[in-house]
C-alpha cells in the first residue's frame, strides 16, 4: 500500500510542477469605452451578442481619477490609486510601481506552470504589467506602440495628428499580435490593450480651449468607427481561443476598460469646488470622491464569459479595483490581504 502511493508520488510531483495551467483568463481592456457604448449594436454588435451570452455587472466605476495609467495600475495590482500612487499618465512615473500585479502573484504561485502574456497598445502600460519590468520572464510583452500624438502647433491652433508608421491599423495591429499569442495555445493570463478609441475620443482641432472643428470626441463619428474595428477584433480573439478551447470550458474572458470620457477629455474635476486640486498630488487625490468627476468618465463595462461563469452571481456593482481579485478567485487563490477590491464573483 505504501509502496504504492510512494509510486504514484513519484510519478505525479514532477509533472505538477511543470504541466500548464489548464485554466485561463483573458482580460480585455478597451481604453476610453464609455460604458454605455459597450453593449450598444451602433458601436459594439459582437460584444453586445458576447455579453447576453454571459454575465456583467450593472453597473461599474472606474477608479480615481478616472485616466489610463492610474486604472490600469488598479486593473492589475488590486490597489486603488490613493494607495499604488500612480497618478499620472507617465512611463516614467509608472516605472516606479513596486507592488506585485497579478501576473507576478500567479506566476509566484504556480510557477513554471504559469505562463502569462500581455499585448499593449500604448507603450506606458508596458512597465505596469509587471512589477518586474516590461522584460520580466516568463512573461511576453508586445505591442502595437506605432501610434502617437504628434502635436503641431500652427498659429492658435493646435492639431492632435495620430501618426501610423507601419501603414497598419493600430487596434488591427493589436489584435494581429493578440492573434499570434493565440496561435498555438492560450496563455493562463493575457492582457489584452485596445489604446485607439482613447485616441479618437481625444482628436480635436481646438482653438485655446474649445474644440473648433472635429468629428473626434466621446462617440464621435472616428471614435465609432474605431470601436467597430476592435469589436471585430474582439470577436477574432474569442473565435482564435474558441479553436483550442471550444465551448470555452477552461477560458473566462473579461472585457472592461480603464475610463469612459465625454467631449474631448476623460479624468477631469468637475466639482467646482474642487477643481484646484491637483490629480498629480496624492493628497488631493484622496479628497476626490466618484462624484467630482463626469459619470460619462467613470462609467465603465463589466463583461464576463466562457469558463465557469454560466454558475457565477456577479456582485450589482463592481469596482475598478475588484477586477483583480476576480482575477485572482478564478484561479482558485485568495484574495491576498493587501488588495482593496473584493472578487466580483459572490458565489
Ligand atoms: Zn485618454
Amino acid at each position: 500500500m505504501f509502496r504504492h502511493i510512494a509510486v504514484c508520488i513519484f510519478f505525479i510531483l514532477p509533472t505538477l510542477g511543470s504541466a500548464k495551467l489548464e485554466k485561463n483568463v483573458i482580460l480585455i481592456s478597451v481604453d476610453g469605452l464609455k460604458r454605455a457604448y459597450a453593449t450598444d449594436t451602433h458601436f459594439m454588435p459582437n460584444l453586445t451578442d458576447l455579453a447576453k451570452s454571459g454575465k456583467g455587472s450593472q453597473s461599474a466605476s472606474a477608479a480615481i481619477p478616472p485616466r489610463t495609467i492610474p486604472n490600469h495600475t488598479t486593473m492589475l495590482n488590486g490597489l486603488n490609486p490613493r494607495t499604488h500612487g500612480m497618478l499620472i499618465n507617465d512611463k516614467e512615473a509608472a516605472n516606479v510601481t513596486s507592488n506585485p500585479s497579478i501576473f507576478d502573484i500567479l506566476s509566484s504561485h504556480f510557477g513554471e506552470s504559469f505562463e502569462g502574456a500581455a499585448v499593449v497598445a500604448k507603450k506606458k502600460l508596458a512597465y505596469i504589467v509587471s512589477s518586474q519590468g516590461p522584460q520580466s520572464a516568463p512573461l511576453s510583452i508586445d505591442g502595437s506602440f506605432v501610434r502617437e500624438f504628434i502635436p503641431i502647433k500652427r498659429d492658435n491652433f493646435v492639431m492632435r495628428q495620430i501618426r501610423n508608421f507601419t501603414g497598419v491599423h493600430p487596434s488591427e495591429q493589436t489584435r494581429d499580435i493578440a492573434l499570434e499569442k493565440l496561435a498555438d495555445s492560450i496563455p493562463n493570463l493575457l492582457f489584452i490593450h485596445f489604446g485607439n478609441a482613447d485616441l479618437d475620443g481625444h482628436w480635436g482641432v481646438r482653438f485655446k480651449a474649445t474644440i473648433v472643428k472635429s468629428n473626434g470626441g466621446w462617440g464621435g463619428e472616428r471614435q465609432r468607427n474605431e470601436l467597430r474595428i476592435i469589436d471585430r477584433a474582439i470577436k477574432a480573439i474569442v473565435e482564435q481561443a474558441s479553436v483550442h478551447d471550444p465551448g470555452l470550458e477552461h477560458t473566462t474572458f473579461i472585457i472592461t476598460s480603464d475610463h469612459g470620457g465625454h467631449k474631448n477629455s476623460h479624468g477631469g474635476i468637475e466639482n467646482q469646488d474642487k477643481s484646484k486640486l491637483s490629480i498629480k498630488v496624492l493628497e488631493d487625490v484622496k479628497q476626490l470622491t466618484l462624484d467630482d468627476f463626469h459619470p460619462d468618465d467613470i462609467s465603465i463595462p463589466w463583461i464576463i464569459f466562457g469558463g465557469e461563469s454560466d454558475s457565477y452571481r456577479i456582485s450589482d456593482h463592481i469596482d475598478q479595483v475588484d477586477t483583480a481579485p476576480t482575477i485572482l478567485d478564478i484561479f482558485g487563490l485568495e484574495r491576498p490581504v493587501a488588495f482593496e477590491g473584493q472578487s466580483a464573483i459572490v458565489n
